[in-house]
């Protein structure tokens, strides 16, 4: 199969799903033509993935596409945006059908999941490299930020934290398959954008990103904007039964705080903000956990047994050897 009847089978596909009325022209021209709905503003991302970088060869291409988009939806969800359009970079050392079949099958299940539209992309021979750019919409100056946090903000995490750095010990270690690796496993190459927590956390929020190199790092980039400081309590991490069932509880703890690619979101919102945000959390479910607080001494000092140990945003050791 040639180039154009590879994209027109596998890609040109994309159903209407409700998500693209903005779609003027979508795959087939030389670029798509796109309407951004009248008073709303686009916000855009990218991301690569690099076979032998970020995951090892001979990955199943449908826990691609799903690793792939799952990890560009969450900045989407870090912004507090409604998802839109996609496009799709591929690099592949060839036209495996089995392959793009797999791929883009997984491809158009998350794109429906999360009412996105497929409107272009570029597929190229070489080393097997995956891009996808995602766009979404924001109110006006509404879009949640890196910047903005204040002195006495509550931190809070959603979800559970370290599944995924717990599953990549699964894979890598090739754990026997039973129902808690499987769950580990999952999480580690489906990620879950918080879409809707971050549309609820508009308005309410301080500051906000979702969590891709481990949460003390991450964290660490909303604390530079006012070179400010936070403490964390270990006991409040929200770990799964999954992980205490996997490994001890310090073990469980390092990997929540340090272990990266959960893609969950950290915000910042003050008290009372918190308050009011309660109701519209409880009404949809979503699990919320505050872990700390914002304070103006700099650097991350965490709670453990009663004490206070301060830690490197990115080395984990030095807790580890208090
Ligand atoms: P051009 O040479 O003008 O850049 P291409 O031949 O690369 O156009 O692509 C033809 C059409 O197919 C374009 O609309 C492009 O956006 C789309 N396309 C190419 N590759 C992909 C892909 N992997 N996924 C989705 N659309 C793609
Ligand atoms: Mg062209």
């Amino acid at each position: 199969m040639d180039e154009f009847a590879l994209i027109n089978h596998y890609f040109r596909t994309a159903k209407r799903n409700g998500a693209d009325q903005g779609v003027i022209q979508g795959i087939g021209d030389d670029c798509a033509v796109l309407s951004v709905p009248a008073g709303q503003q686009l916000v855009v991302s990218i991301d690569t993935l690099v076979e032998g970088v970020h995951f090892l060869p001979d990955t199943a291409p449908d826990l691609l596409a799903w690793r792939l988009l799952g990890a560009a939806i969450s900045d989407l969800a870090a912004m507090g945006a409604t998802p839109a359009w996609v496009t799709l970079a591929l690099t592949l050392p060839k036209a495996d059908d089995v392959w793009l079949a797999s791929f883009s099958t997984a491809l158009h299940e998350v794109l429906s999941l999360y009412r996105m539209t497929l409107v272009g992309g570029d597929t190229t021979r070489g080393p097997l490299t995956l891009s996808a750019q995602v766009h979404g919409f924001v109110e006006p100056d509404r879009a949640l930020l890196r910047q903005g946090a204040q002195v006495d903000d509550l931190i809070c995490v959603t979800g559970t934290l370290g599944d995924s750095r717990a599953g990549l010990a699964c894979l890598l270690d090739n754990s026997p398959v039973n129902a808690v690796t499987s769950y580990l496993r999952e999480r580690f190459y489906k990620p879950t954008p918080r879409i809707l927590t971050g549309q609820l956390l508009v308005g309410y929020a301080s500051a906000c990103l979702d969590i891709s190199d481990g949460l003390l790092g991450d964290l660490n980039h909303l604390l530079e904007y006012g070179s400010l400081g936070a403490e964390l309590d270990s006991e409040a991490l929200p770990l799964s039964s999954a992980i205490r069932s996997f490994v001890d509880e310090l073990q469980a703890q390092e990997w929540a705080l340090s272990g990266g690619e959960d893609f969950e979101l950290c915000f910042t919102i003050s008290p009372e903000q918190w308050h009011q945000l309660q109701a519209s959390l409880q009404t949809h479910n979503v699990q919320v956990t505050p872990i700390g607080r914002i304070v103006s001494q700099s650097g991350i000092r965490i709670k453990k047994n009663g004490s206070w140990v301060q830690v490197q945003p990115n080395g984990f050791n030095h807790f580890a050897g208090e």
